[in-house]
């Protein structure tokens, strides 16, 4: 019944863990779920109000724009020269998104010809790779390893493999890993992309998720990467809007305009006044941006200083809401913890082969829960 493409879809790896956790809500187990790479927290006060107000218009109730309305284009642009000094023509260098997930799903068809590689960090976010195989390109996986500060290694992939790469995917501050990634990584990049004529997609998604003071840079930031590159950006984990599905691509404009004309024939555009709720959040006040912060940074606090006194080595995170534990067997541990202390966790495999040995903690409950968890884990023979 179904198409072979589906078929060549990676197993879902989450299934086992899925599975138990409903079964143990329906025992009436009190579940902590530290799974989620969702928000908790809610979208603040003045982004509700403003898609309220602008709901109520008739004026945007019709078909969006393709590419978004000027002033949500005009909103990102003015964001990214005031958040990182990068200069952006709306017109030309930013097309709207119904959330970053829909540009990554969507660029492969615009640049990857059937049989052509697509690079894709592993551990990562599952898209990059399901993306390519609708494609009907083939994933090369650059292994993110501890002793590379999990940082794929570019002169590790085969010359067959570069000859033929058509998209290189990263992500920094990084999902599962919580890496973050220094601009000569990013320099680095621009070179190789440059030298073997590949397109970059840089997935910023967590770029505004930063604590002890660090401060991510955007890819564009770095010279030379607006001629190979963009940027998918997102509201969703900066605003607590993943409901919401509003982001943004960003940079050169002949790939911009790749992905706008594969996004004119599958979809049309997001809700206006998603859009004007959008440009709210963008040049309103950031506060809540970093109150969030602060909120997530007490989290990680409790959780690592507990999983430290468990024993675990576990690094304390400078970016995203994840936390990413070394243990032995990633699918026995989640499988235990859930079973013998009513915690989810999301085992590493789930992220790629490279992902074994270790666990993701999202920090997306309370302080208060996640010290229960550090209590129920302790009473755990790990
Ligand atoms: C959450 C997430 C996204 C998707 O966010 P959207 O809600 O689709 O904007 C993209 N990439 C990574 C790595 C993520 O974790």
């Amino acid at each position: 019944m179904y198409a072979q493409r589906l078929d060549h879809l990676p197993p879902y790896l989450f299934a086992r863990i899925d599975a138990m956790k409903g079964e143990k809500i329906s025992q009436g187990v009190d579940v902590i779920d530290l799974g989620v790479g969702d928000p908790d927290l809610p979208t603040p006060e003045h982004i509700v109000d403003a898609l309220c107000s602008a709901a109520r218009d008739p004026a945007n109730h019709h078909y969006p724009s393709y590419t978004g309305m000027l002033a949500y284009r005009e909103a990102v642009a003015e964001w990214y020269a005031a958040r990182f000094g990068v200069d952006l023509a709306p017109k030309s260098e930013v097309v709207a998104l119904i959330g970053s997930k829909e540009g990554i799903a969507h660029i492969p068809e615009a640049f990857v010809n059937p049989g052509d590689y697509v690079l894709a960090a592993d551990p990562g976010y599952p898209v990059y790779k399901t993306s390519t195989l609708f494609a009907e390109g083939k994933v090369h996986e650059m292994p993110l390893a501890a002793e590379n500060n999990f940082l794929p290694v570019l002169e590790d992939i085969p010359a067959e493999v570069v000859a033929k790469a058509k998209l290189l995917f990263i992500n920094y501050p990084n999902n599962p890993t919580a890496a973050i990634a220094p601009k000569s990584f990013f320099a680095e990049v621009v070179e190789f992309a440059r030298e073997h004529g590949i397109v970059v997609v840089h997935d910023n998604a967590y770029s505004e998720i930063t604590f002890d003071g660090y401060v991510a840079p955007s890819f564009l930031e770095v010279d030379g990467a607006m001629e190979v590159g963009v940027e998918m950006h997102s509201l969703s984990k900066t605003y607590n809007m993943t409901g919401w599905r509003i982001g943004m691509a960003c940079g050169n404009p002949e790939i911009i305009a790749g992905l706008g004309r594969v996004k004119t024939n599958i979809d049309s555009g997001a809700f206006d006044a998603i859009q004007h709720a959008a440009i709210t959040a963008l040049t309103g006040s950031q506060e809540c941006v970093g109150a969030a912060c602060e909120i997530y940074q007490e989290r990680r606090d409790v959780l690592v200083k507990g999983l430290r006194e468990l024993g675990f080595e576990v690094a304390a995170p400078k970016a995203t809401f994840y936390v990413w534990m070394p243990v032995d067997d990633s699918m026995s541990f989640a499988a235990k913890l859930l079973d013998e202390a009513g915690i989810v966790a999301t085992p590493g495999i789930g992220f790629g082969s490279h992902g074994e040995g270790y666990v993701r903690f999202a920090i997306t409950r309370s302080v208060e829960r996640i010290e229960e968890a550090v209590e129920r884990m302790q009473g755990m023979s790990l």
